[in-house]
């Protein structure tokens, strides 16, 4: 998903930094996460039958070789939608990006919203992106003062002003990045990858859990290059240890010219992305030096920009993809 303005006017505003530094074409970040994957041996010619799910789930394949055959008839419990934060059973619509967000692109609005594969709606005068996860409890509540303190912090870096942040203010913007993620995973744009149990940990942590990092980046689009005022996606990466990195899951969004990324999985274990670019010559380096990482928490005041070449919009178009 990514919402644009007409070509040629910089939504955000503020000057090129580092404009003399390497541009480098972002590769998928390394290491890769696995595919979620179908159960493969649920589809082998393997005749012998498979143990029965003693959970009465639905979602097992079996194959059996001998004339029984068992069904299963699991009748599905009727329930009315539940706030994913906080479990009341209740849900309300919720803007994935507040308005304060598209005002601040008013210059270049309208917006339009595409959507993968290739739907798009012109002529909006706010970033529509919606879910019905949450509750009007969470929302007109906790969600609301996240969004007052975004309010209050990101204007500047939206606009590509360089801040300073003390560790009380990352907390704030952490804890603001997580929620935005998580809801635009759950809106109809992405891909609702994200475990449950993170929701309900933001809800009674309010931030997000140590399995959880987030990097930022900036986005500057280059002469020729459309303007992309917010873009976002989830996705399952591929190529990761499942047994370290359980129901892994990667959520990418921009809001002018600041980029989060939020990385993350339902165990334990810390996750640090590796990352590599190829410039134009072929030559392949690191890229770490374009992200920092904002949560876990590493520093007592946090500079940003990071030192490194800003991501140009294919970059950050491929940032979102991977
Ligand atoms: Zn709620």
């Amino acid at each position: 998903m990514d919402a644009r303005t007409p070509t040629g006017r910089n939504p955000a505003g503020g000057d090129v930094g580092n404009s003399t530094a390497p541009r480098a074409e972002l590769q998928p970040p390394l290491p890769h996460w696995p595919d979620e994957g179908l159960d493969t041996a649920a589809l082998s010619d393997d005749p012998r039958p498979t143990a029965p799910n003693p959970a009465g789930g639905d979602r097992q394949l079996t194959a059996c070789a001998t004339p029984a055959a068992i069904i299963y008839a699991v009748p599905r419990k009727k329930s009315k939608p539940q706030c994913i934060s906080c479990g009341r059973e209740q849900v309300s619509d919720e803007h994935v990006f507040g308005r304060w967000v598209s005002r601040l692109f008013a210059d270049g609005a309208p917006f339009t919203l595409t959507k993968a594969p290739g739907r798009s709606t012109p002529g909006l005068k706010v970033i529509n992106v919606k879910n019905r996860a949450t509750c009007s409890g969470c929302n007109g509540g906790w969600m609301s003062r996240s969004e007052s303190e975004a309010k209050a912090l990101l204007p500047p870096v939206i606009r590509g002003e360089a801040i300073r942040w003390d560790s009380a203010q990352q907390t704030r913007v952490a804890r603001w990045a997580f929620k935005t993620g998580l809801m635009l995973d759950r809106s109809s744009v992405a891909s609702q990858v994200a475990p449950r149990q993170h929701f309900r940990f933001l809800f009674k942590q309010q931030c997000p859990p140590e399995s959880v990092t987030i990097y930022l980046a900036r986005y500057f689009p280059g002469a020729d290059e459309d303007h992309v005022a917010v873009i976002g996606s989830s996705c399952r990466p591929t190529g990761v240890n499942p047994y370290l990195y359980p129901d892994p899951y990667q959520i990418t969004f921009s809001v002018g010219q600041i980029v989060f990324q939020v990385v993350g999985h339902s165990g334990t274990a810390p996750v640090e992305i590796r990352r590599i670019g190829r410039l134009h010559s072929g030559l392949v380096i690191p890229t770490n030096d374009q992200f920092q990482r904002l949560w876990p928490i590493r520093t007592e005041h946090l500079a940003w920009p990071p030192t490194g070449a800003h991501l140009n919009t294919p970059s950050l178009q491929a940032l979102a993809r991977f």
